[in-house]
């Protein structure tokens, strides 16, 4: 079978045609100190560098020895920045063979510190800001931004940094951070990917008082001004970059779901946040569904935690369950959600909008036997809903307590129980004391990483709902697969993939996600299940079966050097 084109770029793989010093500053060519004699020839290196030649492998354990030496996360941070300003390639082979240690520097949480103090350790320029004076020229800026062409964007507006909130100009950390995530667990190759920072201004003062912010200094754009700049941008970007998918990244609550449902169709795009947060949850319960035995429209889910997070979860579910056969009535007496005042229902007297399809009807409320229009706390509803599943996303540390978790284990012989809040100090509760207030037969998942637990013998591993085992494989199956359309049914093909990815021996020891040693296994399985689904729904390339899994296998970039000894000039 011949292998389709791989389609990252139209543009060919330039020639090589650096020399010298000129070569050595090339973030993606230079091989510093593993350049070899013949090259060291072709391009005029003779001298340049110390007599002996190193093998990447050498490398890459040097690299870890100067990491591993710093005491503070922050300095590794910037290490390894450092790094891949200097080699690209040798950076992400780092990266790649140490996934679970450098994920927590590159990205969350040390990332956010990055975002922080942007202004303060900024050393060279990665991804590109378009400010209110710049917006009507982002096509222009776009082509200053890259020789290659684009296929995949990260951006963000900076205003809901992590939990950290609004970072102005600094959340650029944030794209630049998913996409070395994007690049080392799904080989998507770094020069077709670009960060963008929508720098309109910060409502941050402490910023805008910082003498060194290097940010645009005035408060942000808002209203019809904040989507005529949106608008704009997208015009730029469908200019510059037509073949470009687009995630939109850290942006607040409401702007989220208005600019996702804004352009989902106009570009291939979405938000991470709301639908990829949503696919790594439902895969979490698919996988516990294989250790308690039950079907997903069987469950009763009470959602504690009615944000960004618990909404989209519960939609996403919704829609999984419909495709499970479940019956649409008895779903949503199944699907139950709290917020801090309590139970969400149709007799609270204000209400927001965005609550109004989830909230419980009033017949709903009477099986149930809520009676009145008051409000009810989580442990009335866990002990009239009698929930088979509770998921946390609350952002409150010890909801789960003692009592409705106890509560919750009187009705059900394995409850599955998923703090997700994030960061550690959030969560819910912890993997322990769930384990110990059930005598061990909660299944569960966080948010944030947790050691294993050991109870009455036995190691429980603690499976985290990380958005990485989503995300990276959405993002190379809609690359390779030219998705026109990003649709819930994308993301569940993405949630199936990633549960099915889960082995049997994980799931012996209670751990419903994979380990993030094998993520670029899963995210090949991911992006070959979300190019069939978009192929299905005629949103993608139409490719065989068997050409997409061999399409993806093949096209993943492995951060090793290239030979150009017979490419000089
Ligand atoms: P959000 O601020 O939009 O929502 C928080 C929700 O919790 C609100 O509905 C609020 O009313 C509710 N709440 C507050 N106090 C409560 C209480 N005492 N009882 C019940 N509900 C209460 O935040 P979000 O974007 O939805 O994120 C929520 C949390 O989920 C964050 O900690 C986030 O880090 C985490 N999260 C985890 C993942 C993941 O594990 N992959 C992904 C996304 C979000």
């Amino acid at each position: 079978m011949s292998l389709p084109q791989v389609h990252y770029s139209e543009k060919e793989t330039p020639r090589l045609s650096l020399h010298g010093h000129q070569l050595l500053n090339s973030t993606r060519y230079n091989k510093g100190t593993a350049f070899p004699q013949s090259e060291r020839e072709t391009f005029r290196l003779l001298g340049l560098l110390p007599h002996r030649v190193r093998t990447i492998e050498e490398q890459v354990a040097l690299e870890l020895e100067h990491v591993r030496a710093k005491q503070d996360d922050l300095e590794k941070f910037i290490g390894l920045v450092a790094l891949q300003d200097r080699n690209e390639t040798l950076f992400y082979r780092v990266l790649v063979e140490n996934l679970p240690e450098l994920m927590p520097i590159v990205y969350t949480p040390t990332v956010g510190k990055a975002c922080q103090q942007f202004s303060h350790i900024f050393r060279r320029p990665r991804g590109i800001w378009i400010t209110p004076d710049t917006v009507h020229r982002t096509a222009e800026i776009l082509r200053n931004a890259s020789d290659d062409e684009i296929r995949l964007i990260v951006v963000t507006d900076n205003e809901r940094i992590l939990g950290l909130g609004d970072q102005g100009a600094g959340g650029i950390g944030i794209p630049c951070g998913k996409i070395a995530l994007y690049c080392a667990a799904a080989g998507i190759p770094p020069w077709n990917c670009l960060p963008i920072s929508l720098d309109i201004g910060t409502d941050n003062s402490a910023l805008l008082e910082d003498q060194f912010y290097l940010g645009y200094p005035s408060r942000r754009l808002k209203g019809d001004q904040y989507f005529e700049f949106l608008e704009t941008f997208v015009d730029g970007v469908q200019q510059a970059c037509p073949r470009a998918l687009v995630q939109w990244e850290d942006f607040k609550k409401e702007h989220a779901i208005a600019v996702l449902d804004r352009y989902r169709r106009r570009l291939p795009s979405f938000n991470d946040d709301i639908q990829g947060t949503s696919a790594v949850a439902l895969a979490g319960l698919l996988s516990a569904l294989k250790i308690t035995g039950g079907t997903l429209p069987e469950q009763r889910i009470v959602f504690a935690g009615t944000g960004a997070a618990g909404v989209g979860i519960g939609r996403l579910t919704r829609a999984a369950m419909i495709e499970a056969g479940g019956d649409p009535a008895q779903i949503d007496r199944s699907l139950v959600f709290v917020d801090s005042r309590g139970l969400v229902h149709e007799k609270l007297r204000s209400i927001e909008s965005y609550k109004r399809d989830i909230a419980m009807r009033s017949d709903v409320m009477a099986a149930y036997g809520f009676d009145g229009d008051e409000q009810f706390d989580l442990l009335t509803v866990v002990k009239k809903v009698r929930p088979t599943i509770l998921l946390g996303t609350s952002t409150v540390a010890g909801l789960f307590n003692e009592v409705i978790v106890k509560e919750m284990a009187s009705h059900v012989d394995r409850p599955i129980i998923f703090p997700l809040s994030n960061p550690t100090s959030l969560s819910e509760c912890t993997p322990a004391e769930a384990l110990r207030w059930t005598e061990g037969r909660a299944i569960l998942a966080t948010g944030s990483p947790f050691d294993p637990v050991e109870y009455d013998g036995r190691r429980h591993e603690v499976g985290q709902g990380n958005n990485v085992f989503i995300f990276p494989g959405v993002g190379l199956g809609c690359i390779l697969g030219e998705t026109r359309e990003l649709s819930d049914e994308i993301f569940l093909a993405a949630a199936y993939a990633l549960a099915d990815s889960v082995t049997s021996d994980r799931l012996e020891r209670n751990a419903v996600y994979p380990d993030v040693g094998t993520l670029r296994d899963v995210s090949a399985r991911v992006a070959s299940a979300v190019m069939k689904k978009a192929r299905d729904l005629k949103v993608g390339r139409v490719l065989s079966d068997e050409e997409i899994d061999l399409l993806v296998a093949q096209s993943m970039w492995f951060p090793n050097y290239v030979d150009h000894s017979d490419a000089g000039n």
